[in-house]
């Protein structure tokens, strides 16, 4: 089974991917978690991600775009996988499209988590406190929160439009396992 994940920064959709991850037994691939483990890295990518990243913009569209695909052409990746914050721009919108029509592979089912604002910025000041992200940092917040609305939204409507049969929206401001037995619901649906 091949899914994405959508919502905003927040919106526990890591934790839903996981949470699926283990009930379908395939990878939860999620690009911030990824870029994250490079930084440990210490090489010049790790300084350039960290340099970015701190501030809440994204990382370039071709770094995204390599890590991406080598990862769905994985053995891992065979039965399928979860793309969580991926793509996340018009560029990786179009790459990621080109890329599972030539690789002859289907997506199955597209998840929108719905949050409003104050939720948005209420849980990730929350989380800075907890994991003590930099990019939670209260000066990075609002960059963030405008990126994915100038930068993601579109992406999510287009999916809506283009995969009405498999596209669907879940109210984020519901309790995790409420939001979880959701999904399996349609999992069972589709
Ligand atoms: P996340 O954990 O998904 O909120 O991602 C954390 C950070 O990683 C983002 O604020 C971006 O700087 C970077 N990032 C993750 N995924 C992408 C992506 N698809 N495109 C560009 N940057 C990304």
């Amino acid at each position: 089974m091949r899914l994405i994940i959508f919502g905003p920064p927040g919106a526990g959709k890591g934790t839903q991917a996981k949470l699926l991850s283990s009930h379908l037994s395939i990878p939860h691939l999620s690009t911030g978690e990824i870029l994250r483990s490079k930084q440990q890295d210490k090489d010049n990518l790790a300084l350039k991600l960290k340099k970015i990243m701190s501030t809440g913009q994204l990382v370039s569209d071709e770094i995204l775009n390599e890590i991406v695909s080598k990862k769905i052409l994985s053995n891992k990746c065979k039965k399928g996988f979860i793309l969580d914050g991926y793509p996340r721009t018009l560029k990786q919108l179009n790459y990621l499209d080109l890329f599972l029509v030539n690789k002859k592979v289907n997506l199955d089912i597209i998840l929108n988590l719905q949050l409003n604002e104050e939720t948005i910025e209420n849980r990730l000041v929350e989380r800075s406190k907890i994991e003590n992200r930099e990019d939670d940092s209260n000066d990075t917040i609002l960059t963030r929160i405008i990126t994915y609305n100038t930068e993601t939204r579109p992406i999510i409507e287009f999916y809506k439009r283009k995969y009405p049969k498999i596209f669907f929206e879940l109210n984020g401001e519901q309790k995790i396992e409420n939001i979880q037995s959701e999904i399996i619901k349609i999992l069972r649906k589709c």
